[in-house]
């Protein structure tokens, strides 16, 4: 895993303060994390800059969404090879009934489907629910 600065000019962002830190949580942390999340662990987070940093990782192919089932929006790391352009998380997400956490499974591959014709595929997602290992 690269150290945040690395990522943020590997992207070609600006290295700032803020952005080292928000990459810095997402580093240390297990799981995907909601906006709400990140604002409990962040010094000063004023809500418009961390939304805005959130939609320029995404768009850069820093963070990912963590689709999971719930109301909540989640984000996590990417894989080292998600660019601008395209992302490759394609990979399962789980989410924990008990902790409420959700995980990258990420070896574990989202199975390929055949669509009917006239069905363009876009995006996959898959979510497995259960118990995390922590929970177990
Ligand atoms: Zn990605
Ligand atoms: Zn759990
Ligand atoms: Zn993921």
């Amino acid at each position: 895993m690269l150290a945040a600065e690395q990522i943020l000019k590997k992207h070609k962002l600006r290295v700032t303060q803020f952005r080292l830190d928000v990459i810095d949580i997402f580093m240390r942390s297990g799981h995907a994390l909601s906006s709400a999340d990140l604002e409990q662990d962040l010094q000063d987070a004023d809500r418009i800059t961390l939304y805005r940093t959130l939609k320029s990782f995404e768009d850069k192919g820093i963070i990912h969404k963590a689709i999971d089932g719930t109301q909540t929006q989640k984000f996590a790391i990417c894989e080292a090879h998600c660019d601008e352009h395209h992302h490759h998380d394609e990979h399962v997400h789980f989410h924990c009934m008990k902790c409420q956490n959700t995980f990258c499974l990420d070896h574990v591959f989202v199975p390929k489907v055949s669509l009917p014709i006239g069905f363009t595929m876009k995006q996959t997602d898959m979510i497995v629910s259960g118990i995390c290992e922590k929970c177990d």
